[in-house]
């Protein structure tokens, strides 16, 4: 773990390298301070020279503006190294999700991912920042101050010597009180965020239900939990704080006594006292430092920890070693016994499923919700793989392409369009990024989107998604099948995309798409049965599979599950 964390040093080696030495320089110059001090009190000043004394001002004034020029490098050099490791890192996590199968989303919560993003890596960054250099330097000047104060005064250092560890113990142990309280606090503003999350995109549902108050309940609940896990964790900090502050200073005045009795005994000279006096409080500091890094280094290593375990989750669709790449795929499809289920601990959703769709055939499913059918959409790109059996197109098993291109040969319209934050124009041109501005306004021409778009105040250019304008269900559809057109793909799916319209709309975009499935392979699920009507091939998907198939009219004669769900509609 801790060789995967350095990894990312790699590419900044230069920037580590010249802020360490600072760093480095820094802190002898702090450690030779209190001998200037002490030979200043004890050689400079009984000599009443006061050129001398200039001339040695002047010299320290130059030891100073050095020392303040390298810490303005610390500060920032340290800081952009572990802002760059951050962005690393997000760059690297963003990447990783967006490499993901669908299982990981239907496993995932967005605000857990969210939390990874922001407060898990601003941690790591700090840590990446402070850790190795607050450490080794801390160590160094630690070592060094001792070393010097035996050599000036061994039994004042003794007294330090033996304080010393007391003081490591107190905070060693105030530290695993302290980890305790930071870990619930992330757990707690996890879920925080997760509760944001849902309830911000769900919010027209929360609406819809009017139980906003039961939301905020919930939300009050989880934001007051965090709140007291993380005043727990600031109150542990204090405690742990003013304890340390307390023991040191306790040190200084024991030192401060014994001194001053060594002192009246002519062992010791003024200036060696108080050099020493600064040299205790140059002691301090690395281990100050080093208790703040022993609060920082498990929260960074903890949310380091969070972050290669989401880094670590393979997809689980890849593509195989000798994957082929495809291009214009006819479209002929089979299904050869294909088992496929969600979870191993459901049971399976598919069973044995045969099935086979010629190349420019329309084909629609039709049958009760939850009965499969968009799960038999879903394997084709492969979304999810198989666990039984095997689907082919053209004769090729799809686990034999690589994912890209089957996918580009796959064009699936939803219920539920999705719009980017931009203009109207790059959300249509998300279908083939790189359409010219004609190949949109006739792809935007075909899906029957003209008149709407000549009323828009900004035609193309106008902004929609999140933040722009909003479009009816029937305008983003038309969307959606702009994109298809521009994507022209020999495969279509339409998943109930014209379930949530009504049927004047659905007229419209009914032209629209059956435009769009001239010449390809097009697999329809139809809620409303009259859109059906044209299919060449309809069949009725139920939980023990496919039960009937054949035309509108040979399934209406049939007078089975079909003709049953045909009366019903009708009535
Ligand atoms: P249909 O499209 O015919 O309404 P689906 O294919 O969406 O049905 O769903 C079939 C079954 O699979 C249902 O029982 C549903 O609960 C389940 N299911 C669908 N999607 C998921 C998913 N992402 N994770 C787990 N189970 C799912
Ligand atoms: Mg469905």
């Amino acid at each position: 773990m801790i060789r995967r964390f350095f990894g990312y040093y790699k590419p900044h080696r230069r920037l580590f390298v010249v802020d360490f030495t600072s760093a480095l320089i820094v802190a002898l110059l702090e450690l030779a301070f209190p001998i200037a001090v002490q030979e200043f009190i004890d050689r400079l000043l009984p000599k009443e020279n006061w050129n001398l004394i200039i001339l040695v001002s002047i010299g320290l004034l130059f030891v100073y503006i050095l020392s303040t020029f390298l810490q303005y490098v610390v500060t920032y050099l340290g800081h952009k190294l572990g802002v760059n490791i951050e962005t690393d890192m997000r760059q690297d996590l963003f990447f990783h999700v967006q490499r993901q199968s669908f299982r990981f989303f239907d496993n995932t919560k967005t605000g857990h991912i969210m939390s990874r993003i922001t407060n898990d890596l601003f941690d790591i960054g700090e840590l990446a920042h402070h850790g190795p250099e607050d450490f080794f330097i801390a160590i160094m000047t630690f070592v060094g101050a001792f070393w010097i104060m035996f050599y000036q005064n061994a039994q004042l250092a003794w007294i330090i010597l033996i304080a010393v560890p007391v003081l490591i113990f107190l905070i060693a142990y105030s530290n695993i009180k302290m980890n305790k309280a930071w870990h619930s606090m992330y757990h707690d503003i996890a879920e925080v965020n997760a509760r944001v999350e849902d309830a911000v995109s769900g919010v027209r549902v929360v609406q819809s239900f009017t139980n906003e108050k039961f939301e905020m309940e919930r939300f009050t609940k989880d934001n007051y939990s965090f709140r007291k896990a993380k005043i727990g964790a600031y109150k542990v900090m204090a405690f742990v704080h003013s304890n340390i502050y307390m023991m040191m200073r306790l040190i200084v005045l024991i030192v401060l006594v014994v001194g001053a009795w060594l002192t009246y005994t002519d062992r010791l000279s003024t200036g060696e006292l108080v050099g020493f006096v600064l040299y205790v409080n140059v002691l301090f500091k690395p281990i100050e430092k080093i208790s703040a890094l022993l609060e920082l280094y498990p929260k960074g290593m903890a949310g380091f920890k969070r972050f290669t375990d989401l880094l670590d989750v393979e997809p689980d669709v890849v593509n195989h070693e000798n994957a082929r790449e495809v291009t214009s795929l006819k479209g002929d499809i089979t299904f050869e016994d294909v088992t496929f289920g969600y979870e191993k601990t459901q049971g399976s959703v598919l069973n044995e499923l045969d099935l086979t769709i010629n190349a420019g055939e329309t084909v629609a499913f039709v049958g009760p919700s939850g009965a499969g059918k968009t799960t038999i959409c879903s394997l084709i790109p492969r979304f999810y793989d198989v666990d039984g059996g095997s689907i082919k197109i053209d004769g090729l098993d799809v686990r034999e392409m690589t994912k890209e291109s089957l996918r580009h040969q796959i064009g699936i319209v939803q219920q539920d369009v999705f719009l980017f934050t931009g203009s109207l124009k790059e959300n249509i041109a998300y279908g083939r990024l790189d359409a010219s501005d004609e190949e949109i306004e006739e792809a935007a021409r075909k899906a029957h989107m003209v008149e709407f778009i000549k009323e828009l105040p900004d035609g193309y250019e106008t902004q929609v998604g999140e933040r722009g304008l909003k479009l009816s269900g029937g305008q983003k559809q038309r969307i959606a099948i702009a994109r298809m057109f521009l994507k022209n793909p020999p495969i279509l799916i339409l998943d109930e995309a014209t379930s949530a319209l009504d049927t004047e709309t659905e007229t419209i975009i009914q032209k629209a798409l059956s435009e769009l499935a001239k010449e390809r392979t097009t697999l329809i699920i139809a809620h409303r049965l009259a859109t059906i009507k044209n299919a060449d091939r309809i069949m009725v998907v139920t939980k023990e599979g496919i039960e009937e198939e054949g035309s509108h009219e040979e399934l209406l004669k049939r007078d089975g599950i079909f003709a049953h769900l045909h009366k019903v509609q009708m009535r």
